[in-house]
């Protein structure tokens, strides 16, 4: 599970093109460096046919999209950072190699992501060989994004290229597969014998092909032969680099289970990373299926449900991919271990929860590893900025063997994405325009911190089984689960001494200052969480507006109205019943006058649209 997506990129055009984008710098330059990059390009296992691109956002668009407010980069750690200078040079050496494995995912989350990614990468390229000025712009959003399509702050949609489609199946099934043939395709094999087939089709480690009036699933490690390889070799050299032997020891499993198709070995891989506590470096093959809307889809068809039940076939969304490179930060860490203490007191304090299994016993035995990072490198999935970047991650979900085999999971925090989030002029522009001048003073991005850690101790706790019948639905009451469970801790924990109460008004109205919804959007897990909060609030007196759009936050009303809805989160896990699910954020997802005025007054404030990533490391380590 990740948290609060504001999404974000790396790779190494980024830096080419941050530093080239200063006013004085000559086209031709920086023209030439896109070259140099395209030549050193991987090829993709999959080449999408040669579409006819057409550029879809104007020259006046593009260049406000691009303004230095619009457009707001994110520094990952370089050289002169004291946690790469403090690294043993054996892992400085690791790092190397694993900043090298990163970049080799970025095809495939291309792939994944929308089929002609790929070639409209090209295609630009090209047009800015040719001095396409307008293309070159494209560019620059395209890598902060990371796709054709994406979505800005505001939750309006990004299309790069006129002709662009969303898809229900991403990248991860044809493109001109409909949601009804799908199903129609899928009873006809299971009547014709051919579970196995929809078994594989319906798994979350695979794409899917046509094969005459049939589909066929090809599995990752085969589709993504070439590139899994390169990045299975590069593990194996910082294996060899690193100085300590359980980093070593996760690293060569990892690339084991990256060479063959056996889910067994992915799961070992995990159970051995999910360990990590004290390991200088870290490293993560993001495996999270956020996207995939097809697969989830036979869901809501009763007789495929029928079909599936009746063969044991389970259907799980498919995986995007990304990869997530860092230093340890020992100190940040040694705050996020103390809470860990907690857990099964945290688990007491769940509602309903005599009616499941407790299934923090796992967690606490495998002592729930937890690292604060300071990062140097993300690719793929962890890259892409589409309204907000991830800080935070609680992983493996449970959809992965490794966990329902019993093993751990671990969270991992980003801090320069968390740094990043909250400061400078848009900080303040943000208090004065949302927040009564009065609760000012109580903002602080350690509040921020602290609600984000609850929320990653939240995915822990709580029903297990059966999440997959929620369908599409089930990542939304995951989060909604996480947020308002992190309320609900706060309040707990200050009880049990260990939060002070300045400490809980601090991240309730950090985190409600934060996350004031910026449009209408009812697509975005995170998003549809923080509409159905605000619109509790505003309802139970935890936010009272002015005329203004100025909120006056109630502290224990807020934490009186989370405590109910992370009752309702509880309840719709335990009902399994997706239609529940669905009428439950319907319901509370609705737009009023309220929330439209103050997201009037955050858009204002802050001004970012887009964002991107600079990794100055990976010059330091060419
Ligand atoms: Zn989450």
């Amino acid at each position: 599970m990740r948290i609060l997506p504001l999404y974000s990129y790396s790779s190494h055009t980024d830096i080419l093109f941050h530093k080239n984008s200063n006013k004085n710098m000559s086209k031709e330059n920086s023209y030439s460096s896109i070259k140099k990059l395209s030549s050193n390009y991987y090829t993709p296992t999959f080449t999408s046919n040669k579409h006819h691109h057409h550029l879809n956002l104007s020259e006046a668009e593009l260049r406000e999209r691009l303004l230095p407010d619009r457009f707001v980069p994110i520094t990952l750690i370089d050289k002169n950072s004291s946690a790469y200078k403090n690294l043993a040079q054996g892992d400085k050496d690791a790092l190397k190699y694993l900043i090298n494995a990163a970049q080799y995912i970025e095809p495939v989350a291309y792939k994944l992501d929308n089929p002609n990614n790929i070639s409209f990468e090209k295609y630009l390229l090209s047009e800015i060989n040719k001095g396409n000025n307008q293309a070159y712009m494209t560019y620059r959003l395209f890598n902060g994004q990371k796709g054709i399509i994406g979505k800005d702050t505001q939750s309006d949609i990004v299309v790069l290229e006129k002709h662009a489609k969303q898809l229900p199946g991403k990248g991860f099934y044809p493109e001109d597969l409909s949601v009804e043939e799908f199903h129609e395709i899928l009873k006809n094999m299971l009547n014709n014998g051919e579970a196995d087939e929809v078994k594989k089709i319906l798994n979350l480690r695979s794409i899917v092909v046509r094969e005459g009036n049939k589909l066929k699933a090809i599995d990752y490690t085969e589709a993504f032969k070439k590139e899994f390889r390169r990045i299975a070799l590069n593990l194996e050299r910082a294996a060899k680099s690193s100085t300590n032997p359980q980093f070593a020891e996760y690293l060569t499993n990892q690339a084991a289970a990256l060479k063959v198709n056996d889910p067994m070995l992915d799961c070992k891989a995990d159970k051995l990373w999910a360990k990590m506590q004290d390991t200088p470096l870290e490293f993560t093959i993001g495996r999270e299926c956020y996207t995939d809307e097809m697969t989830p889809s036979v869901m809501r068809n009763p007789e495929l449900v029928e079909l599936l039940n009746k063969h044991g076939i389970k259907a799980y969304a498919k995986d995007n991919l990304g990869i997530r490179v860092g230093i340890v930060d020992k100190e940040g860490t040694k705050f996020l271990s103390e809470i860990k203490h907690y857990l099964p007191y945290m688990a007491s304090k769940m509602p309903l929860n005599n009616m499941y299994e407790q299934h923090i016993n796992s967690a606490i035995k495998s002592d729930a590893a937890m690292v604060d990072v300071d990062l140097a490198y993300v690719s793929g999935h962890f890259a892409e900025y589409r309204g907000g970047i991830t800080i935070a991650s609680n992983l493996p979900n449970e959809d992965k063997l490794a966990v329902q085999t019993g093993g751990g999971r671990r969270t991992v925090y980003h801090k320069q994405m968390r740094d990043a989030k909250f400061a400078g002029e848009a900080l303040n522009r943000r208090l004065n325009l949302l927040l009564n001048p009065e609760q000012h003073k109580y903002f602080s991005n350690s509040g921020i911190h602290n609600f984000t850690i609850l929320h990653e101790n939240v995915h822990t706790l709580g029903p297990k089984l059966n999440l997959e019948r929620l369908g599409t639905y089930k990542n939304k009451i995951e989060e909604f689960k996480a947020d308002t469970g992190a309320f609900v801790m706060f309040d707990e924990l200050r009880k049990k001494g260990f939060y002070t109460e300045q400490q809980v008004r601090e991240g309730v109205i950090s985190y409600i200052t934060g996350y004031v919804p910026k449009g209408h959007d009812t697509t975005s897990a995170h998003r549809i969480c923080d509409i159905m909060q605000f619109n509790k609030f505003l309802a139970n007196g935890g936010i009272e507006v002015s005329e203004k759009g100025v909120m006056t936050i109630n502290v224990q009303k807020v934490l009186q109205g989370a405590r109910e809805m992370l009752t309702d989160a509880i309840k719709i896990q335990l009902s399994g019943d997706a239609n529940v699910a669905k009428e439950y954020i319907e319901r509370n997802t609705k737009w009023s006058e309220s929330l439209e005025l103050l997201s009037q007054n955050l858009r204002a404030a802050d001004r970012k649209l887009n964002s991107y990533i600079i990794s100055p490391l990976i010059k330091t380590i060419k």
